[in-house]
């Protein structure tokens, strides 16, 4: 007999018996208690919760998470540092769009420019997306303009992103970096909707920036809601 089906055994017994609950600590000695009845200790494996215990702690907190989709950081115009990051903000960009939060603020929000999808269609779409896309980091300042002005961009139809480090630091939290990364991504590169150039404040509800950069007077974005460092 070991140690957990003794356990398991005590806490049959602490329950059948209404044994206050020290007697659970007890129980892995020889049993000062009665036989209890042979239709409670049938299967106590069934009555283990699950999951079943294990010897060796989890090697990661999020063992079970797949991405659907995966950012790959470009071997020569990323350091580092910059790699870890994107590994690191690339997997929570991926964990928020296949949340069901995500799912939920998309698909009640009055979304722009959907492609003919209504908002629940784009949430799912969106969650179905799939694929790799590949990051690298550039600097650029643009005179007149200050550094952050350009903070990301694309060249269709390539799906990489190219991020300003003038902007992106390693400082930046991860959710800082995945809304862009949504954006970018899921919003473009790979879900193909589009939004104006120029600011306004409905362009804070086409998908793009719904999914990242909306801003808080149009009620935030979907990472503003779902994402948490
Ligand atoms: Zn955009």
């Amino acid at each position: 007999m070991n140690r957990k089906f003794w356990l398991v055994l005590g806490f049959l017994m602490a329950l059948s018996s209404c044994e206050p609950a020290y007697a659970m600590s007890h129980a892995r000695q020889a049993s000062p208690f009665p036989s209890p009845s042979p239709s409670s200790i049938a299967s106590p494996a069934g009555l283990v919760p699950s999951p079943t215990p294990s010897a060796s702690p989890a090697p990661s907190p999020t063992p079970s998470f797949s991405p659907h989709v995966r950012f790959i950081p470009d071997e020569y115009y990323t350091t580092p540092a910059e790699r870890a990051k994107i590994g690191s903000a690339g997997l929570k960009a991926a964990q928020v769009i296949q949340s069901p939060c995500f799912a939920d603020f998309m698909s009640k929000r009055a979304l722009i420019q959907t492609n003919n999808r209504t908002a629940a269609q784009v949430a799912a779409h969106l969650q179905a997306l799939s694929g790799s896309v590949s990051v690298m980091m550039y600097y650029r300042c643009m005179h007149g303009l200050g550094c952050s002005s350009a903070v990301a961009y694309r060249q269709p139809p390539s799906t990489e992103i190219h991020l300003n480090r003038a902007y992106f630091t390693t400082a930046l939290s991860d959710c800082t970096w995945a809304s862009t990364l949504g954006h970018e991504s899921y919003g473009h590169a790979l879900g193909g909707y589009d939004h104006a150039f120029k600011w306004s404040p409905s362009r804070s509800y086409s998908v793009p920036y719904s999914i990242g950069g909306a801003d808080q007077a149009q009620g935030g974005d979907a990472f503003d809601r779902c994402c948490h460092d």
